[in-house]
């Protein structure tokens, strides 16, 4: 007799949906969209393929069922099974022993994006992580820098709620592709375009919505901070600037102007390969039409000028007046924001205190020799070997013979192959979780759908085992779960009720405030800040575009972004067969290159081999590889992160994913 279970999201996308799981004989039987009444306004019955098939992973051949210890060399994958009892008692007596010998910072917990729920992230990991003494981190390998940029400008006030976007006149899609990422904005497009809303798309590729838009601004990846100036310089310039709202609610507006001053039409083209024509174009409806929004995705933030390109974007608005109305303003990490002051840490532990360790330059941090500070590493929620930058940095230091390495995933990942103790996880569907999204204004709290998998175990269930196992739990301390979600809430501790009885809540200001309505910037004096204090440290000073990334490397930008079947590497690890490289036909023609044939992509990080794919939707002189994918998929057993370099953004310290630059040749004949 099957029943159907309610289930929040929690994976690395800013819808949240809440999914109606059909469980039978304790086996997932279909995953499919939540129909009842406590579904967010933005999901509207629609969940995505990935998903919709997530029954696979769960219960499939590759899923992990015993704890593991290796038995060969590392990255051989060669491990034997053991239980949880000797699993765990060898993992405590090897962190132990690393904080008598090098100090407890010397064990560095790695966690990223594999769920963003706040029970598997941040609650009891965070406890044993603080008391035993861990190096703090710095989780900076998507959204710091846009954060960061959001937080200068407006204090964290939120985005616009996406849903709004269909009221819009004018709707910008900057540096997103709705189609393989945050779904649910497509049909919100539509509707806004149904009513006669005009599109414009920035970015390198001529995504589905770009081909369809009235203006579409194909940049070198990397220079959206021009082109953003030269935009607002244009807004000044032409009349389309709101004075009298930049008067009252922003700061700095004389010395932004002059900054922005600097960007000609002409020079911006030059900077960003856009024509001067679709610069003043895009001016001039920005300028026109109301109510407008831009929404800025995750890919301009990813090169060295990335938080300030993200900053200029977010300026448009509060320069050209585009606030006050509904389906006006920005839209960002919207979720997040709104329970500012409403939700409290899961963890109520002190950080550990000392310099945290930013985890795009992993490789840095686990480079051995005499000066290493890394002894043990604890990964949780990831898979940084295939999904962090310098991927043969992080390689080097996973094959340290001295560095004893622990993953707990719910399949072996390319990471697991170098780890001396492997534990089997839960999956989102055999845990309880509390999922705040980042897109839609909404909070859930699910309970477990399914039975653990095999002998799988939570993150939450590990490290309360490891701390008191390691004497780090106080007498009668509560460990359950509901203690975290309690101190979640505890700053509204009315919600749990509604949260226990109808699983969703939205956060005070309702599900869709308007910005300069019902919410406002949390600056200091309540003000866009135009010239921020944070942006004097940046290289160059405030508004400075640093033209070249540094190192070289080749004559080509490689990005690697989402697709439909591949936006993190938990959907990467279903993607059955090698991925292809693409390069504009162009860029293929001027090297001797023909469609199918194996190439290598390289520069002085590393090398990738491929099938070639020609793609004439790329910009000339733009490589891609996708984002998310393991090492099965290529013909070396390396991922794009081979290419890209390690060096962090000008504001928010956040991983440059889009500044590798590499040359692509034959690894074979073409005949
Ligand atoms: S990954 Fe995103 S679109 Fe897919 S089910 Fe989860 S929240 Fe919804």
């Amino acid at each position: 007799m099957s029943h159907v279970h309610r289930v929040a999201c929690p994976l690395d996308c800013p819808d949240s949906c809440t999914l109606a799981v059909e469980v039978e004989g304790g086996r997932i039987q279909r995953i499919d969209s939540a129909t009842d009444g406590a579904l967010h306004p933005l999901q509207g019955g629609l969940i995505c393929g990935k998903v919709r098939r997530m029954a696979e992973h769960v219960h499939g051949d590759e899923r992990l069922r015993t704890p593991l210890l290796r038995r060969g060399p590392k990255g051989e994958g060669v491990f034997e099974p053991c239980t949880w009892d000797e699993a765990l008692e060898h993992v405590a007596a090897q962190y132990a022993d690393v904080a008598r010998r090098h100090g407890p910072r010397a064990l560095l917990p790695v966690s990223y994006g594999g769920s963003n729920g706040l029970l598997t992230q941040d609650a009891a990991d965070a406890l044993f992580f603080r008391r035993f003494g861990a190096a703090p981190v710095e989780r900076t390998l998507c959204a710091a820098p846009s954060s960061s940029a959001q937080g200068a400008l407006y204090g964290k006030m939120p985005g616009m709620s996406l849903v709004d976007m269909e009221h819009s006149q004018l709707v910008v899609l900057w540096g997103v592709n709705p189609h393989v990422s945050g779904i649910h904005l497509v049909p919100v497009v539509e509707r806004a375009l149904e009513r006669g809303a005009k599109l414009v798309v920035v970015d390198p590729r001529a995504t589905s919505f770009a081909r369809r838009a009235h203006l579409h601004l194909q940049l070198e990846p990397g220079s959206d901070l021009p082109l953003a100036l030269a935009i607002a310089n244009l807004l000044f310039e032409r009349g389309h600037a709101d004075l009298a709202f930049l008067e009252q609610h922003a700061r700095a507006v004389d010395r932004f102007r002059e900054a922005c001053a600097a960007w000609s039409p002409a020079r911006a083209a030059r900077a960003t390969g856009v024509p001067v024509e679709q610069i003043e174009q895009f001016a001039e409806l920005y300028g026109t039409r109301s109510p407008a929004a831009i929404r800025c995705g995750w890919g301009v933030e990813r090169s060295r000028s990335g938080g300030m390109g993200t900053a200029a974007i977010l300026a448009l608005p509060a320069v050209a007046g585009h606030f006050g109305h509904r389906g006006a303003g920005f839209a960002m990490s919207a979720g997040s924001g709104a329970w500012r002051g409403q939700l409290a840490d899961a963890c109520d532990e002190p950080d550990v205190e000392g310099p945290a360790v930013n985890l795009s330059r992993l490789g840095e941090a686990l480079a051995g020799g005499p000066d290493a500070a890394v002894f043990a590493l604890h990964v949780y929620n990831a898979n940084p070997l295939a999904t962090f930058p310098n991927q043969e940095r992080i390689r080097r230091g996973l094959l340290r013979e001295d560095l004893f390495t622990v993953v707990h995933d719910a399949v072996l990942t390319d990471t697991a192959l170098y780890a001396d103790v492997v534990l089997p996880a839960t999956t989102f569907f055999e845990h309880a979780e509390l999922q705040r999204s980042y897109g839609a204004f909404a909070l859930q709290l699910s309970t477990p759908a399914i039975p653990p998998v095999g002998e799988s175990r939570s993150n939450h269930q590990v490290f309360v085992e490891l701390a008191r196992r390691l004497g780090l739990l106080r007498s009668g301390e509560r460990t359950d779960e509901a203690r975290f979600v309690e101190a979640a809430l505890a700053l509204r501790p009315q919600r749990l009720e509604v949260l226990r009885n109808e699983g969703l809540v939205a956060p005070d200001t309702g599900f869709q405030p308007v910005a300069f309505v019902d919410m406002f910037p949390g600056t200091a004096d309540g003000r866009v800040d135009l010239w921020p204090a944070e942006f004097e440290t940046a290289p160059g000073g405030p508004w400075h575009w640093q033209a070249e990334p540094p190192g070289g490397g080749g004559p080509l930008v490689l990005i690697s972004p989402a697709t439909s079947r591949t936006t993190s590497s938990t959907f990467g690890q279903r993607v059955r067969g090698p991925i292809s490289l693409a390069l504009h036909p162009f860029d293929a023609d001027k090297r001797g290159l023909v469609e199918g044939q194996l190439v290598r992509a390289f520069n002085d990080l590393g090398e990738v081999h491929a099938r070639l794919t020609l793609d004439s939707n790329l910009r000339p002189g733009v490589a891609c590889l996708p984002k998310g994918l393991w090492a099965r998929h290529t013909h070396n057993g390396r991922t794009a992160n081979a290419l890209i370099p390690d060096h962090l953004s000008d504001v928010g310290g956040g991983a440059c994913y889009n500044d590798a630059r590499c040359e692509v040749a034959a690894l074979e004949s073409s005949a």
